[in-house]
């Protein structure tokens, strides 16, 4: 059975500025290259959603612009339905520029744009194709009155949720009461809980603190070391990582949410298996430069698993 996965989220056009390294206050100094590509988590875990296997749907705002034309083609190649991707007539396409230093470490900055223009008449003009889904998946880079109306619409139409608090914030309870499945990185999971997520005991307890806030299951991912998880019935295990060569983790996981929404059972009794699946699409992501190009299909993860 195919899942079907209804994204709430960003888009954004990812600039990337290749420097030498970050100039110093005062300082002007030479690009050595620019690159514009597909970004925004949204919708790099439509785009991985999508390419794992899910009939996958965009919710979500681009401006009256070229970015917002490109972000548009990005979700249409990639097989995303865009039906309920709205035009802002006032604010650009979202953009992330990158400052990627040959040193291989990135500084970020946003401009949330249009999709910080995502209103709860958005969220009801697509209320439909949120009830139609197996799953709505959502992150923290659109607004989160937003999110919270998308989240209740699902549950009252047994739809299962999954939040990716990223970047992370404190959400309200009325949006984590209706959370099914939470996954931070270690991170985000510090954030939340004031833990940080070091070992077994510190992710074990991590995790019990985000069910305490309302959330049923949690699965916290670890970079190279892959990925934890507690269920709702207190299941818990580690699913190692792959051992691979990490060339440019951006969009490492994007591409587990996605991989993971693509295969899990909405009931939960799979989620070792969807995980493994999930650490193997985000190994072969991490192998390759850029964020969407990255992403592997369901034919190339299948592939390395069997
Ligand atoms: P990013 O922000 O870089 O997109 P993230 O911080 O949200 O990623 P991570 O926990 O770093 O997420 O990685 C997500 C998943 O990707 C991990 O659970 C693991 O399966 C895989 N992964 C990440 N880094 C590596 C690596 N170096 N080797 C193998 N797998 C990796």
């Amino acid at each position: 059975m195919v899942n079907k996965v209804t994204v709430l989220g960003s888009l954004n056009v990812d600039t990337i500025l290749k420097i030498k390294r970050l100039p110093q206050p005062g300082e002007t100094m030479a690009m050595e290259a620019k690159k514009n590509a597909g970004g925004g988590k949204g919708s790099n875990q439509a785009v991985a959603a999508s390419r794992l296997g899910a009939q996958t749907s965009f919710i979500g705002k681009v401006g009256n612009d070229e970015n917002g034309r490109f972000m548009q083609e990005i979700l249409t190649t990639a097989q995303v339905d865009t039906q309920y991707v709205s035009v802002s007539e006032d604010k650009a396409t979202g953009q992330a520029f990158i400052l990627l230093q040959a040193s291989g470490e990135n500084s970020i900055i946003i401009d949330g744009g249009s999709n910080q223009a995502i209103t709860t008449d958005d969220i009801y003009q697509a209320q439909t194709k949120i009830e139609a889904a197996d799953f709505l998946v959502t992150q923290f880079e659109t607004p989160l009155e937003s999110a919270t109306l998308a989240f209740e619409i699902a549950k009252k139409a047994g739809v299962t949720t999954i939040l990716n608090p990223a970047p992370a914030q404190e959400a309200p309870q009325t949006l984590l009461a209706n959370v099914d499945l939470i996954a931070p990185n270690e991170t985000e999971a510090e954030i939340l809980t004031g833990i940080k997520v070091v070992d077994a005991q510190s992710q074990h307890q991590a995790a019990k603190k985000l069910q305490a806030k309302g959330v049923k299951n949690v699965i916290i991912t670890l970079g190279s070391r892959g990925a934890y998880y507690l269920t709702a019935d207190q299941k818990e295990g580690l699913v190692p990582a792959f051992k691979v060569q990490a060339v440019d983790t951006t969009a490492a996981g994007d591409t587990f949410l996605g991989a993971l929404s693509s295969q899990l059972k909405p009931d939960f009794s799979n989620i070792e298996e969807a995980i493994l699946f999930a650490n193997q699409a985000s190994a072969l992501a991490v192998q390759k430069l850029g964020a969407v190009p990255s992403i592997p299909t369901f034919a190339e993860v299948s592939a390395q698993l069997n």
